[in-house]
């Protein structure tokens, strides 16, 4: 019984998926990720997605893995203490949307309805009535389809001015990137920028529908994408200063770290 149970827990280990690091009263979830062709364990903090990955050779060891990830949790701890501060969705939250600060008001109604309203102040205001635990849900869903609204409408505009017909275009969550276009001249975006602010949004359409013209970053495809988007230059300027920001919102604060004691 006990060679078996043994035999059992060693097979569980060669398929696990994490590491627990403590460090100073905290642990630390680290996701592994074995790699053909990996020669050394790289450890990597992901500001999109907050989590810490360790990446090693295929058939590397747990043990040097753990004793790499452990050598570095001071280092661990600070990258992910530096994070921008998470605004998960919750009522009360302020939230971009097309770039103007919202704020999330709840009502425990059952009715379903969410909203973009202005009040006599001029406060802006995401009203959502739903269920309290279907409030973070709601929210995603809701910005998700304003994105692919505008989305499909600035593809439609730039592709139009190029003589091309409408594209169908899929919205994500991507942290990479923020619009991709395939060999197939598929168009893919991220929900996250229905947040800035409309010239950026429009910019990113614009960027990939320059790329079915011109499948590269030559000047002849800056010229295409300058003419659809004379704001380029700058939406770049915005995405480069406030772009990975939007990565913090509607997601849970520290998913990395398993107790906190303080
Ligand atoms: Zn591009």
């Amino acid at each position: 019984m006990l060679r078996l149970f043994r035999r059992e827990t060693s097979s569980g280990t060669s398929a696990q998926d994490h590491l627990d690091i403590a460090h100073e009263g905290a642990v630390y979830r680290v996701s592994l990720r074995r790699v053909t062709g990996a020669r050394r364990y790289t450890l990597r903090v992901r500001n999109a997605t907050r989590d810490v990955v360790i990446t090693m050779p295929k058939r590397g060891s747990l043990t040097a893995a753990q004793d790499f990830a452990q050598r570095h949790a001071a280092w661990i701890a600070a990258r992910l203490h530096r994070l921008p501060v998470a605004v998960p969705f919750r009522a009360g939250a302020i939230i971009p949307v097309r770039g103007l600060d919202h704020e999330i008001v709840h009502r425990n109604e059952l009715r379903g309805r969410i909203e973009l309203a202005v009040s006599e102040t001029g406060a802006r205001k995401l009203i959502v009535s739903c269920d309290e635990d279907h409030l973070s849900r709601r929210v995603h869903d809701f910005l998700k389809r304003e994105a692919r609204t505008d989305l499909e409408s600035a593809v439609r505009k730039h592709t139009g001015s190029l003589g091309f017909s409408a594209r169908r275009i899929t919205v994500r969550d991507t942290t990479s990137r923020w619009g991709s276009c395939s060999a197939t001249g598929a168009l893919n975006f991220s929900w996250r920028l229905i947040m800035s602010p409309e010239f950026v949004l429009d910019y990113l359409a614009a960027h990939e529908v320059a790329h079915l013209v011109h499948m590269n970053h030559s000047d002849a495809f800056w010229t295409v994408t300058r003419t659809l988007a004379p704001h380029t230059e700058r939406a770049e300027a915005w995405l480069h200063a406030h772009g990975a920001s939007l990565h913090r919102f509607g997601v849970e604060p520290d998913q990395s770290v398993l107790v906190k004691v303080r």
